[in-house]
Protein backbone atom coordinates (compact mmCIF):
# COMPACT_ATOMS: atom_id res chain seq x y z
CA UNK A 1 0.00 0.00 0.00
CA UNK A 2 2.00 3.41 -1.04
CA UNK A 3 1.98 6.03 1.30
CA UNK A 4 -0.97 8.59 1.96
CA UNK A 5 -0.18 12.19 0.35
CA UNK A 6 -0.85 14.92 2.36
CA UNK A 7 -0.75 18.74 1.29
CA UNK A 8 0.31 20.85 4.13
CA UNK A 9 -0.19 24.51 4.26
CA UNK A 10 1.64 26.24 6.62
CA UNK A 11 0.77 29.53 7.48
CA UNK A 12 3.01 30.26 10.80
CA UNK A 13 1.58 30.51 14.66
CA UNK A 14 3.24 28.47 17.50
CA UNK A 15 3.55 25.63 16.04
CA UNK A 16 6.24 27.16 13.59
CA UNK A 17 7.47 29.57 16.27
CA UNK A 18 11.17 30.39 17.18
CA UNK A 19 12.18 31.94 20.52
CA UNK A 20 16.04 33.24 21.73
CA UNK A 21 15.66 30.80 24.30
CA UNK A 22 14.43 27.14 25.64
CA UNK A 23 13.30 28.12 28.55
CA UNK A 24 12.27 31.92 27.65
CA UNK A 25 8.99 33.18 26.82
CA UNK A 26 9.48 35.74 23.70
CA UNK A 27 9.40 34.06 20.49
CA UNK A 28 8.21 34.52 16.64
CA UNK A 29 4.97 32.85 15.73
CA UNK A 30 5.70 31.50 12.23
CA UNK A 31 9.83 32.65 12.86
CA UNK A 32 10.45 28.43 11.68
CA UNK A 33 10.00 27.97 7.49
CA UNK A 34 7.20 25.01 6.95
CA UNK A 35 9.79 22.78 5.68
CA UNK A 36 12.36 22.64 8.71
CA UNK A 37 9.09 21.39 10.76
CA UNK A 38 8.27 19.07 8.23
CA UNK A 39 12.06 17.56 8.04
CA UNK A 40 11.56 17.11 12.03
CA UNK A 41 8.41 15.33 11.28
CA UNK A 42 9.79 12.96 8.58
CA UNK A 43 12.89 12.16 10.98
CA UNK A 44 10.11 10.47 13.26
CA UNK A 45 9.81 8.16 10.57
CA UNK A 46 5.69 8.87 9.79
CA UNK A 47 3.85 6.59 7.45
CA UNK A 48 3.21 9.53 5.13
CA UNK A 49 4.27 11.45 1.94
CA UNK A 50 4.09 15.43 3.17
CA UNK A 51 4.09 17.97 0.75
CA UNK A 52 4.40 21.43 1.70
CA UNK A 53 3.06 24.65 0.63
CA UNK A 54 3.66 28.06 2.53
CA UNK A 55 0.84 30.45 2.59
CA UNK A 56 2.03 32.55 5.05
CA UNK A 57 4.47 32.74 8.14
CA UNK A 58 2.07 35.32 10.45
CA UNK A 59 1.15 34.80 13.88
CA UNK A 60 -2.68 33.88 13.34
CA UNK A 61 -3.67 37.33 15.34
CA UNK A 62 -2.81 39.25 11.60
CA UNK A 63 -5.02 36.26 9.67
CA UNK A 64 -7.19 37.48 7.84
CA UNK A 65 -9.25 38.09 4.06
CA UNK A 66 -5.91 36.95 1.90
CA UNK A 67 -4.64 33.67 3.92
CA UNK A 68 -8.21 32.76 3.64
CA UNK A 69 -8.55 33.09 0.11
CA UNK A 70 -5.11 31.46 -0.44
CA UNK A 71 -5.95 28.56 1.99
CA UNK A 72 -9.56 28.03 0.54
CA UNK A 73 -7.95 28.29 -3.08
CA UNK A 74 -5.51 25.50 -2.52
CA UNK A 75 -7.79 23.26 -0.19
CA UNK A 76 -9.85 23.18 -3.21
CA UNK A 77 -7.32 22.57 -5.78
CA UNK A 78 -5.90 19.83 -3.38
CA UNK A 79 -10.26 18.50 -2.75
CA UNK A 80 -9.59 17.88 -6.98
CA UNK A 81 -6.72 16.07 -6.91
CA UNK A 82 -7.22 12.86 -6.86
CA UNK A 83 -3.11 12.58 -5.96
CA UNK A 84 -4.09 14.11 -2.68
CA UNK A 85 -5.55 12.33 0.23
CA UNK A 86 -5.49 14.80 2.84
CA UNK A 87 -5.01 18.39 4.14
CA UNK A 88 -3.22 19.89 7.34
CA UNK A 89 -3.03 23.42 7.91
CA UNK A 90 -0.56 24.35 10.12
CA UNK A 91 -1.91 27.86 12.01
CA UNK A 92 -1.78 30.12 15.38
CA UNK A 93 -4.05 28.97 17.72
CA UNK A 94 -5.63 32.66 17.94
CA UNK A 95 -7.43 32.72 15.38
CA UNK A 96 -7.95 28.36 14.61
CA UNK A 97 -11.41 28.52 15.43
CA UNK A 98 -12.10 31.29 13.05
CA UNK A 99 -10.21 29.99 9.97
CA UNK A 100 -11.59 26.76 10.76
CA UNK A 101 -14.83 27.47 10.60
CA UNK A 102 -15.36 29.65 7.57
CA UNK A 103 -13.03 26.52 5.27
CA UNK A 104 -16.03 24.11 7.57
CA UNK A 105 -18.43 26.63 6.25
CA UNK A 106 -17.42 26.71 2.40
CA UNK A 107 -15.60 23.62 1.56
CA UNK A 108 -17.11 20.16 0.80
CA UNK A 109 -16.76 17.56 3.90
CA UNK A 110 -15.17 15.22 1.48
CA UNK A 111 -11.41 14.63 1.98
CA UNK A 112 -9.84 15.31 5.67
CA UNK A 113 -8.99 18.75 6.15
CA UNK A 114 -7.21 19.32 9.59
CA UNK A 115 -5.87 22.46 11.28
CA UNK A 116 -3.18 22.03 14.06
CA UNK A 117 -1.32 24.86 16.27
CA UNK A 118 0.87 24.35 19.62
CA UNK A 119 0.93 26.27 22.75
CA UNK A 120 4.65 26.17 22.86
CA UNK A 121 6.99 27.43 20.29
CA UNK A 122 8.52 24.80 18.29
CA UNK A 123 12.25 25.38 20.13
CA UNK A 124 10.65 25.55 23.92
CA UNK A 125 11.38 23.24 26.21
CA UNK A 126 8.22 20.37 26.27
CA UNK A 127 7.05 21.71 22.59
CA UNK A 128 3.63 20.36 21.69
CA UNK A 129 3.70 21.06 18.15
CA UNK A 130 5.35 17.84 17.27
CA UNK A 131 3.17 15.67 18.91
CA UNK A 132 0.17 17.85 17.46
CA UNK A 133 1.70 17.20 14.23
CA UNK A 134 2.01 13.85 14.23
CA UNK A 135 -1.47 13.26 15.47
CA UNK A 136 -2.79 15.63 12.22
CA UNK A 137 -1.31 13.78 9.94
CA UNK A 138 -2.69 10.17 11.78
CA UNK A 139 -5.76 11.97 11.46
CA UNK A 140 -5.45 13.25 7.76
CA UNK A 141 -4.35 10.12 6.17
CA UNK A 142 -7.37 7.71 7.95
CA UNK A 143 -10.00 7.45 5.29
CA UNK A 144 -12.51 7.27 8.13
CA UNK A 145 -11.95 11.16 8.61
CA UNK A 146 -13.67 12.36 5.70
CA UNK A 147 -17.11 13.30 5.81
CA UNK A 148 -16.60 14.86 9.49
CA UNK A 149 -16.24 18.52 8.27
CA UNK A 150 -12.94 20.70 8.84
CA UNK A 151 -11.41 19.62 12.10
CA UNK A 152 -8.83 20.99 14.73
CA UNK A 153 -5.87 18.53 16.18
CA UNK A 154 -5.42 20.09 19.62
CA UNK A 155 -4.04 17.87 22.74
CA UNK A 156 -4.64 14.51 21.79
CA UNK A 157 -8.03 15.30 20.56
CA UNK A 158 -9.82 15.68 17.19
CA UNK A 159 -12.02 18.46 17.28
CA UNK A 160 -15.04 19.92 15.09
CA UNK A 161 -14.10 23.29 13.71
CA UNK A 162 -17.52 24.39 14.42
CA UNK A 163 -17.00 23.64 18.01
CA UNK A 164 -13.86 23.99 18.63
CA UNK A 165 -13.29 27.35 21.29
CA UNK A 166 -9.82 28.53 22.68
CA UNK A 167 -10.43 28.36 25.87
CA UNK A 168 -7.05 29.01 27.57
CA UNK A 169 -4.62 31.75 27.05
CA UNK A 170 -1.24 29.71 27.50
CA UNK A 171 -2.12 25.80 29.12
CA UNK A 172 -1.25 22.98 26.53
CA UNK A 173 -4.91 22.08 27.02
CA UNK A 174 -6.49 25.23 25.58
CA UNK A 175 -9.54 23.94 23.55
CA UNK A 176 -13.12 23.49 24.48
CA UNK A 177 -15.53 22.28 22.17
CA UNK A 178 -19.50 22.94 22.51
CA UNK A 179 -22.11 22.23 22.29
CA UNK A 180 -20.16 18.33 21.01
CA UNK A 181 -17.67 16.72 22.42
CA UNK A 182 -14.73 15.56 20.97
CA UNK A 183 -15.22 13.56 17.53
CA UNK A 184 -11.76 11.78 18.04
CA UNK A 185 -9.39 10.70 20.27
CA UNK A 186 -5.84 10.62 18.61
CA UNK A 187 -2.23 9.92 19.48
CA UNK A 188 0.56 9.25 16.86
CA UNK A 189 0.02 5.65 16.93
CA UNK A 190 -3.53 5.56 17.27
CA UNK A 191 -6.91 7.00 16.36
CA UNK A 192 -10.32 6.19 18.24
CA UNK A 193 -13.56 7.93 16.53
CA UNK A 194 -16.65 8.24 18.54
CA UNK A 195 -19.25 8.11 15.87
CA UNK A 196 -19.33 7.76 12.44
CA UNK A 197 -18.86 10.72 9.62
CA UNK A 198 -22.43 12.88 9.90
CA UNK A 199 -21.32 14.41 6.75
CA UNK A 200 -20.61 11.97 4.22
CA UNK A 201 -20.76 13.21 0.76
CA UNK A 202 -22.35 16.95 1.94
CA UNK A 203 -21.04 19.68 -0.50
CA UNK A 204 -19.93 23.71 0.68
CA UNK A 205 -22.83 24.73 2.46
CA UNK A 206 -22.02 28.66 1.57
CA UNK A 207 -20.28 29.46 -1.61
CA UNK A 208 -16.82 31.35 -0.84
CA UNK A 209 -17.30 35.15 -0.42
CA UNK A 210 -15.87 37.23 -3.26
CA UNK A 211 -14.78 39.63 -0.46
CA UNK A 212 -16.11 39.46 3.12
CA UNK A 213 -18.48 42.50 4.66
CA UNK A 214 -17.37 44.21 7.60
CA UNK A 215 -18.90 42.96 10.38
CA UNK A 216 -18.94 43.89 14.41
CA UNK A 217 -18.56 42.37 17.13
CA UNK A 218 -19.91 44.46 20.49
CA UNK A 219 -19.06 43.37 23.91
CA UNK A 220 -21.54 44.28 26.06
CA UNK A 221 -20.98 46.04 29.48
CA UNK A 222 -22.93 46.88 32.46
CA UNK A 223 -23.95 50.83 32.29
CA UNK A 224 -23.23 51.39 28.95
CA UNK A 225 -25.04 53.27 26.27
CA UNK A 226 -26.28 53.14 22.68
CA UNK A 227 -23.15 55.17 21.48
CA UNK A 228 -21.04 52.01 20.40
CA UNK A 229 -24.00 50.66 18.38
CA UNK A 230 -24.69 54.19 16.39
CA UNK A 231 -20.24 54.23 15.71
CA UNK A 232 -20.47 50.46 14.41
CA UNK A 233 -23.15 51.90 12.47
CA UNK A 234 -20.94 55.18 11.15
CA UNK A 235 -18.19 52.84 10.27
CA UNK A 236 -20.48 51.04 7.76
CA UNK A 237 -20.79 47.52 9.64
CA UNK A 238 -22.95 45.49 7.95
CA UNK A 239 -23.80 43.36 10.52
CA UNK A 240 -23.65 43.06 14.45
CA UNK A 241 -22.64 40.26 16.61
CA UNK A 242 -23.43 40.79 20.57
CA UNK A 243 -20.98 39.69 22.83
CA UNK A 244 -23.99 39.98 25.13
CA UNK A 245 -24.34 39.14 29.28
CA UNK A 246 -25.37 35.87 30.08
CA UNK A 247 -27.87 34.87 27.60
CA UNK A 248 -27.16 37.20 25.20
CA UNK A 249 -28.25 39.92 26.99
CA UNK A 250 -27.50 43.91 27.22
CA UNK A 251 -28.71 47.07 28.64
CA UNK A 252 -32.08 47.78 27.17
CA UNK A 253 -30.90 51.22 25.57
CA UNK A 254 -28.26 49.07 23.44
CA UNK A 255 -31.43 46.66 22.38
CA UNK A 256 -33.37 49.37 21.06
CA UNK A 257 -30.35 50.87 19.15
CA UNK A 258 -29.70 47.04 18.27
CA UNK A 259 -33.24 46.49 16.95
CA UNK A 260 -33.13 49.76 15.02
CA UNK A 261 -30.47 48.56 12.98
CA UNK A 262 -32.29 45.65 12.74
CA UNK A 263 -35.17 47.20 11.35
CA UNK A 264 -32.69 49.06 8.97
CA UNK A 265 -31.26 45.76 7.40
CA UNK A 266 -28.41 45.42 9.31
CA UNK A 267 -28.86 41.97 10.67
CA UNK A 268 -28.02 41.50 14.44
CA UNK A 269 -27.11 38.28 16.29
CA UNK A 270 -27.26 37.77 20.15
CA UNK A 271 -24.29 35.86 21.30
CA UNK A 272 -22.69 35.60 24.79
CA UNK A 273 -19.66 36.76 26.39
CA UNK A 274 -19.98 33.83 29.21
CA UNK A 275 -17.49 31.09 28.21
CA UNK A 276 -19.90 28.59 27.40
CA UNK A 277 -23.79 27.65 26.63
CA UNK A 278 -26.86 28.29 24.17
CA UNK A 279 -28.39 31.70 23.75
CA UNK A 280 -31.92 30.57 22.76
CA UNK A 281 -34.33 32.67 21.25
CA UNK A 282 -36.94 34.93 23.16
CA UNK A 283 -35.61 34.31 26.83
CA UNK A 284 -35.14 37.41 28.32
CA UNK A 285 -34.99 39.33 24.65
CA UNK A 286 -37.77 39.73 22.60
CA UNK A 287 -36.11 38.41 19.62
CA UNK A 288 -39.43 38.25 17.50
CA UNK A 289 -40.83 41.96 18.85
CA UNK A 290 -36.94 43.09 17.74
CA UNK A 291 -35.81 41.22 14.86
CA UNK A 292 -32.85 40.08 16.23
CA UNK A 293 -30.97 36.40 15.67
CA UNK A 294 -29.78 34.19 18.82
CA UNK A 295 -26.61 32.90 18.36
CA UNK A 296 -27.55 29.30 19.74
CA UNK A 297 -24.21 27.36 20.19
CA UNK A 298 -21.96 29.66 18.57
CA UNK A 299 -19.68 31.85 20.69
CA UNK A 300 -19.28 35.84 19.25
CA UNK A 301 -15.91 35.21 17.23
CA UNK A 302 -17.79 32.27 15.56
CA UNK A 303 -21.48 34.03 14.80
CA UNK A 304 -19.30 36.53 13.29
CA UNK A 305 -17.71 34.40 10.95
CA UNK A 306 -21.28 32.92 10.01
CA UNK A 307 -22.67 36.01 9.84
CA UNK A 308 -19.81 37.58 7.20
CA UNK A 309 -20.39 34.61 4.99
CA UNK A 310 -24.45 35.25 5.43
CA UNK A 311 -24.24 38.72 4.91
CA UNK A 312 -22.06 38.05 1.48
CA UNK A 313 -23.86 35.81 -0.08
CA UNK A 314 -26.77 38.47 0.21
CA UNK A 315 -28.59 36.16 3.11
CA UNK A 316 -29.71 39.43 5.61
CA UNK A 317 -33.17 38.48 6.31
CA UNK A 318 -33.62 37.71 10.27
CA UNK A 319 -35.61 34.44 9.74
CA UNK A 320 -32.96 33.41 7.09
CA UNK A 321 -30.00 34.29 9.36
CA UNK A 322 -31.39 32.47 12.33
CA UNK A 323 -32.03 29.18 10.49
CA UNK A 324 -28.70 29.30 9.48
CA UNK A 325 -27.45 29.59 13.10
CA UNK A 326 -30.28 26.83 14.06
CA UNK A 327 -28.29 24.83 11.52
N1 LIG B 1 -0.40 34.22 18.70
C1 LIG B 1 -0.15 32.87 18.26
C2 LIG B 1 -0.91 32.64 16.97
O1 LIG B 1 -2.11 32.53 17.03
C3 LIG B 1 -0.54 31.92 19.32
C4 LIG B 1 -0.46 30.45 18.95
O2 LIG B 1 -0.22 30.06 17.84
O3 LIG B 1 -0.66 29.63 19.86
O4 LIG B 1 -0.32 32.63 15.94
Amino acid sequence: MTAPRILVLGTGGTIAGAGAAGTGSAYRPGGLALEVLIDHLAALGLAAQLVPQEIARIGSQDMGWPQWQALHAACTAALADPAVDGVIVTHGTDTAEETGFLLDLTLPATKPIVLVGAMRAADAVGADGMRNFANAVKVASDPAAGGRGVMLVMGDAVLAARDARKAATSAIDAFRTFPRGPLARVTPSSLDWFAPPHRLGEGARYPFPTELPRVAILTAGAGMDAKPVEALLGIGARGIVLAGMGQGNAPRVVLEALAACAASGVPVVRAARVDEGIVDRNVEVDDDTLGLVAARALGPAKARMLLMVLVANGITDAGAVQAAFDG
